[in-house]
């Protein structure tokens, strides 16, 4: 039977997985600078051969199409390439039973893992699946606001009936909110001036400071139900020690999986924070992301398709959780999509980022698996 042909395939991949996830992550690609990361994978796709498109895009988001049989489910396979480090040291550590390493999970493993079932499924040839457009994609991080997926969801809208995003750390949860979000960045703007000669003028720095304050008790409690969310996470401003402070600036993330609370909870902070100014200076709020959340309910075709792919390898129950993920733009567009992952890890965005390496081979088995099921539906039936 071919999805046996297919468990055998990734089974064996378990080990090349691994070094593929070292190569992919010693690959510098920060959000906008994921370039080189993309022709890596573009040149693996080829290697792979067989298909029946293989494009990248001007954003450098990295496009192999596998047509399929008509009147099965068309699905979109996403995996980003960027990572939230700005520079481009990226040395990964193998360590007992572990990878240690800047962006190593997120997303590393994610890609590596799609192009082990690409190259699965192109050498296994399953029957009765509909088309597959596997996508290695630009900007999923940070400022990067999902325009890849967002490019790819909008140039492909028409060869599609549902989106699987992957994520390596993800093994164990299975997306069913998207989280909406809006961030933005706040200016402070004054004269400023000579710490000396001119003191006493208005100073941004202070003030922005006063702003930032009169936001905290406006901050929801982490236990809060629908959870939303917000954090001042970067922070800028100032020219020198001896200088009045002419300018500051802060990036304010705001998130929840009800997306009407995200707007509710901007309205209220920007009026505190201009209160809290008292005319002294101008505030200025500048949007600088707005990912779109939306539900995909469990019972979902999508979903059900993990969860049976879960079920046939002993997988335990998965959490159901919210995600700010490149589902979310599939959600928001309209398609049935959810996240599913790889193996698992901890310290994503962090120095010390680890995955395991011993569940990747089960992994990989359960992301092909949940692809084949899902593709052998009719359309009808993947929309629902
Ligand atoms: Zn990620």
């Amino acid at each position: 039977m071919a999805s046996n042909v297919l468990d055998q395939i990734l089974g064996r991949s378990a080990p090349g997985v691994i070094d593929e996830i070292v190569r992919i992550a010693e690959i510098p690609a920060p959000t906008s600078h994921e370039r080189e990361r993309a022709k890596f994978v573009h040149g693996r796709l080829d290697e792979i051969g067989g298909w029946d498109d293989l494009a990248m895009d001007s954003l450098s988001n990295v496009v192999a199409v596998r047509r399929g049989q008509a009147g099965r489910a068309r699905l979109l396979l996403c995996a980003h390439l960027d990572t939230v480090f700005p520079d481009s040291a990226t040395p990964v550590r193998r360590e007992r039973g572990r990878l240690v390493g800047r962006g190593v999970g997120d997303n590393s493993t994610g890609v590596a893992a799609m192009l082990a079932v690409a190259d699965a499924v192109q050498r296994a040839k399953p029957r009765g699946i509909g088309d597959l457009i596997f996508v290695a994609n630009v900007g999923e991080e940070g400022r990067g606001d999902l325009r890849g997926v967002r490019r790819v969801v909008k140039d492909y809208a028409a060869d599609f009936d549902a989106m699987y995003a992957i994520e390596g750390h993800a093994l164990n949860r299975i997306q069913t909110h998207g989280v909406a979000s809006l961030r933005y960045e706040v200016s402070v703007a004054t004269e400023g001036g000579h710490s000396w000669h001119a003191y006493g003028r208005t100073n941004a720095i202070a003030l922005l400071a006063r702003a930032i304050v009169a936001l905290e008790p406006l901050m929801p409690s982490p236990t809060a139900t629908p959870k939303t969310t917000m954090n001042v996470g970067v922070i800028r401003g100032g020219r020198s020690v001896n200088t009045v402070a002419p300018d500051a600036t802060f990036e304010l993330d705001i998130r929840s999986v009800e997306p009407a609370n995200v707007d509710r909870l901007l309205r209220t902070a920007r009026t505190a924070m201009r209160q809290a100014l008292g005319g002294e200076a101008e505030l200025t709020m500048k949007r600088i992301g707005n990912r779109p959340g939306g539900v995909v309910p469990p019972t979902a075709a999508v979903i059900r398709a993990a969860l049976h792919a879960r079920k046939g390898l002993g997988l335990p129950e998965p959490e159901m959780n919210a995600g700010s993920t490149d589902a979310n733009a599939a959600v928001a567009a309209g398609y049935p999509a959810t996240c599913i992952g790889v193996t698992t890890g901890g310290e994503m965005h962090a120095e010390g980022e680890w995955i395991s390496t011993k569940p990747i081979r089960e992994g990989v088995i359960f992301v092909g698996r949940t692809i084949v099921g899902a593709a052998s539906m009719t359309p009808q039936a993947i929309r629902q």
